[in-house]
């Protein structure tokens, strides 16, 4: 029944030579997560038409549901010309689309062909007459209907749609620039991290992992949620870099007080993410931090810890509901995988106090108790970096990506 897809691009406020890029990377990726040769993109002004050419529509709304950058779709009915054809045309779609929904809706009807013996109103009113004397679910309303039913009369062709399925929405991945994602195994980071791609950020993930004091289980967490996320991605595509943390890990256990030690971390985690970004040229920092969710995260926390960074810290979730966030979660496939119960580098050693007012003066004080630089140092160097993609499952016990399987 569905000959092609009308795409409607999402912010399309942007004006000149912003918009060329807009559409021109929107379209690149609309062809890679399509994949399909057959489909044919055909440009109209600011609509995008997806020719099937006999392919499973089903596909290609899938593919669509991986681009960033597109407000919504449309499935597309094509017939004859002639205003009978277009009537029973419109009539069958509304009954396979809505399926005897009561809803308010209208006809609008728009000619290319400007020779079509028909004038638009006169379209409209004719192929409505048709479909409310068929049907018993639609009540007319042209000034706020819930279901807009628009034909269009081409040359070659005439053609309806009414749905509106919504697309992604933001802007296309990789046109906002490049960030550094802080990934651990959780349910946040993940989520911040789609929400980044959404938004134009093309992202890296860098993770901190403390094993053996961690199980290879936690990094392999780590390694499933990138495939996950590499689905959103520009090639289906991102860098994951492991950073050696068991160390410091130690060094923090040993040296710091209890109540400082969860702040110390993360002032650590910072500056060698800082550190890593500038290395891979991203711009910002991103993470899946939410204010008040835990003793880290407090504003007072947020301002000792990030004391340690220059660079800007995006946290996509920081004013999010848990449930909100939860929600997303499940929608971009993340959540089982989230919630599998192995202990990450922040779970494995919970101080029973941690505080939730750190004092500077006091973080000072405790990082002047060993040379932490040194290790620092050393953690960056020994990162490794790997190349995630969906298309490909990687074991982590398979690459020597981890301390802890070679001890
Ligand atoms: P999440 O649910 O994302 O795992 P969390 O609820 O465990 O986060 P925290 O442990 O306070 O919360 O971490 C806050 C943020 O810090 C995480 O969302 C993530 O961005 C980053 N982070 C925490 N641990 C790691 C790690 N081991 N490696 C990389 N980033 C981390
Ligand atoms: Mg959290």
């Amino acid at each position: 029944m569905y000959d092609r897809i009308l795409v409607r691009y999402g912010d399309l406020t942007l004006k000149g030579k912003n918009k060329r890029v807009f559409v021109e990377r929107v379209n690149a990726l609309i062809r890679e997560k399509i994949d399909n040769p057959n489909v044919k993109l055909e440009q109209r002004h600011d609509r995008l038409f997806l020719v099937l050419n006999g392919e499973d529509y089903n596909e290609v709304l899938e593919g669509l549901n991986k681009v960033s950058g597109l407000s919504s779709y449309s499935l597309v009915s094509k017939s004859e010309r002639d205003i009978d054809s277009i009537s029973k045309n419109a009539l069958d779609l509304i009954k396979s689309e809505l399926k005897g929904k009561k809803v308010t809706f209208k006809v609008e009807s728009k000619r290319s062909d400007k020779i079509y013996p028909i004038k638009s109103p006169e379209i409209s009113k004719q192929v409505a007459g048709y479909v409310l004397k068929n049907t018993d679910n639609l009540i007319v309303d042209v000034h706020n209907p819930e279901v807009t039913l628009t034909v269009e009369v081409r040359l070659e062709a005439a053609f309806v749609y009414i749905s509106k399925i919504k697309g992604m929405g933001g802007f296309p991945v990789g046109v906002a620039g490049k960030g550094l994602l802080m990934l651990s195994g959780g349910i946040d980071s993940p989520v911040a991290g789609f929400l980044a791609m959404k938004q134009g950020i093309r992202i890296e993930a860098i993770h901190f992992e403390s094993t053996p004091l961690t199980s290879i289980e936690s990094a392999q967490k780590v390694i499933d949620l990138t495939e996950k996320l590499s689905v959103f991605a520009p090639s289906s595509k991102i860098k994951l870099h492991m950073v050696p943390f068991q160390k410091i890990h130690v060094a923090l256990l040993d040296y710091i007080p209890e109540s400082y030690n969860i702040t110390i971390m993360r002032r650590m985690m910072y500056r060698i993410a800082q550190s890593i970004a500038i290395k891979n040229k991203c711009l910002v920092l991103l993470n899946g931090e939410s204010v008040g969710q835990v003793a880290s995260q407090t504003l007072q926390s947020m301002s000792v810890i990030t004391e340690v960074t220059s660079m800007p810290i995006i946290r996509p979730l920081s004013t999010y509901d848990k449930l909100d966030i939860i929600k997303i979660s499940k929608e971009i496939g993340c959540y089982k995988t989230s919630i599998k119960p192995f202990e990450d580098c922040c779970t494995v050693y919970v101080p029973k106090k941690p505080t939730t007012a750190p004092k500077l003066r006091r973080a000072f004080e405790y990082e002047a108790k060993y040379d932490f630089a040194e290790l620092l140092n050393e953690a960056v160097r020994d990162t490794k970096t790997v190349i995630i993609t969906h298309k490909e499952h990687l074991d982590i016990t398979m690459k020597g990506l981890v301390v802890g399987e070679v001890l």
